[in-house]
């Protein structure tokens, strides 16, 4: 059996290389090792926002910040007190990596390249004595409470032991790492999908693919979920940040309904439909009605569809618009329902929610309740972002704390 370490980090991700930094850094002396599976540290980060790595997000307020995690946004508000978004700016400048932020919210470093994130940890956790092995998958982890220390065996049948242990193994569809944590008696929330679009099958989307409205509001009948934002038309759907928005928000309610359930979608949000569809009767009184919308955000091709639903005869011009029809056409506006029948398989948008339920850690210390020496970060937990630097911010704030902890103790 070879010497103890003081920390082994299971996964050389975002989250296991900045506790792994935040400990070596803050206890100088510390024997810190990173286990990484994979021939490469860093992968995801390498990857990720289409190879420029979205950091983080400007939000200086925590509450405000914590609004973006569809799981885990109460359990964050402390965390992200403790280290949030401006801190994680911070660290990289002082490590010479400038960010910026567009206009979205979203912060890349300067240079467009991920390889500039990667370049800075490896740095930093070469400069503070971290050791990192990869190709050394973690297989089992036990725990000798007579010794208080951890047993990890790997792939290649070597036994290391430790006095602490973090997993930062990323998400659970890579099982092995979430299982460990199973292993250590922690209960797993079962991973479901997130961000994906809706399949509907309806003439009134039928065959409008790239047809798109700036602005909407969709609600799913009966489960309290309402999302605003840009919608798109798919060959098989709706689409677009409204949509994506509702699917991770709504991810486990929707998987509980077999992805079948009604939507009703207000197309002109804020708008006042049947004040604006009684004023064009009197301005565009000899116009057809299908000609033009009265809405500048509805394509006409949408438009036409929509007066189809609501029986608007080919040559009506409006000045002939029925009070019934009126009343139809509102409604389509603003309250039309669509069948959901299931939902897109797009690998792009596939990303799962679930992990190491949060009940079970100390998310001051990121600790197990269970078991003292144990620590978890990132998306090993039951805690997902929508996409914006989100899901990255939380991987750097729970490597932080667990960092910390383990270097205090
Ligand atoms: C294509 C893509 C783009 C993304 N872009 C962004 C973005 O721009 N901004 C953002 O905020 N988020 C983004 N994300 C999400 C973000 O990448 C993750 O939230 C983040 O990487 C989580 O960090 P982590 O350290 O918890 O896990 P990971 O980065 O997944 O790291 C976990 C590591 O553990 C290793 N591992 C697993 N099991 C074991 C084991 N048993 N033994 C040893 N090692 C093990 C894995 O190989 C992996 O390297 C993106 C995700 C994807 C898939």
């Amino acid at each position: 059996m070879s010497d103890s370490w003081d920390l082994i980090v299971v996964g050389g991700g975002a989250a296991g290389f900045f506790a792994a930094i935040t400990a070596a850094e803050s206890r100088p002396g510390l024997r810190v090792l990173i286990l990484e599976k994979t021939a490469h540290v860093l992968g995801k980060v390498k990857i990720s926002g289409g190879g420029r790595c979205n950091v983080t997000h400007d939000c200086a307020d925590p509450r405000e910040l914590a609004n973006n995690y569809p799981r885990g946004s109460k359990s964050l508000i402390g965390p992200l007190h403790r280290w949030g978004a401006a801190d994680t700016v911070a660290w990289f400048e002082q490590r010479g990596v400038n960010l910026k932020t567009e206009k979205d919210g979203r912060m890349f470093p300067v240079t467009d390249d991920s390889q500039t994130i990667i370049n800075c940890l490896t740095t930093a956790a070469e400069n503070a004595g971290v050791a990192i092995r990869t190709s050394t998958a973690v297989e089992s982890i036990t725990h000798d409470e007579t010794k208080n220390s951890f047993h990890l065996v790997t792939g290649q049948g070597e036994e290391l032991p430790a006095s602490s242990v973090l997993l930062a193994t990323g998400g659970t569809r890579l099982a092995a790492g979430a299982r460990l944590a199973q292993s250590l008696g922690h209960k797993l929330i079962a991973d479901v999908p997130s961000l994906f679009a809706f399949n509907i099958d309806d003439p009134r989307i039928d065959d409008l693919p790239g047809v798109s409205v700036p602005d909407s509001e969709v609600t799913v009948e009966g489960m309290k979920l309402t999302a605003n934002g840009p919608l798109l038309i798919t060959h098989h759907g709706l689409s677009g940040p409204g949509i994506l928005k509702l699917s991770a928000w709504g991810a486990r309610e929707l998987h509980a309904s077999n992805y079948r359930f009604t939507i009703t979608v207000n197309w002109i949000p804020g708008q006042d439909a049947a004040a604006i569809l009684t004023s064009t009767r009197q301005t565009w009184g000899k116009r057809q009605v299908r000609s033009q919308a009265p809405f500048d955000n509805i394509p006409k091709r949408l438009w036409q569809r929509l007066c189809d639903a609501a029986e608007v005869s080919a040559d009506c011009i409006w000045s002939q618009l029925g009070k019934e029809t009126t009343q139809k056409l509102t409604t389509e506006l603003t309250r039309g329902r669509y069948q959901v029948s299931s939902k897109s398989t797009n690998k792009d948008e596939f990303v799962t929610c679930g992990g190491v339920s949060l009940k079970d850690v100390n998310l001051k210390t990121m600790e197990s309740k269970l078991l003292p020496g144990l620590y978890f970060a990132g998306e090993v937990l039951d805690i997902d972002g929508i996409t914006g630097g989100f899901n990255f911010q939380n991987a750097w704030t729970g490597g932080r704390l667990a960092g910390l902890a383990i270097a205090e103790k």
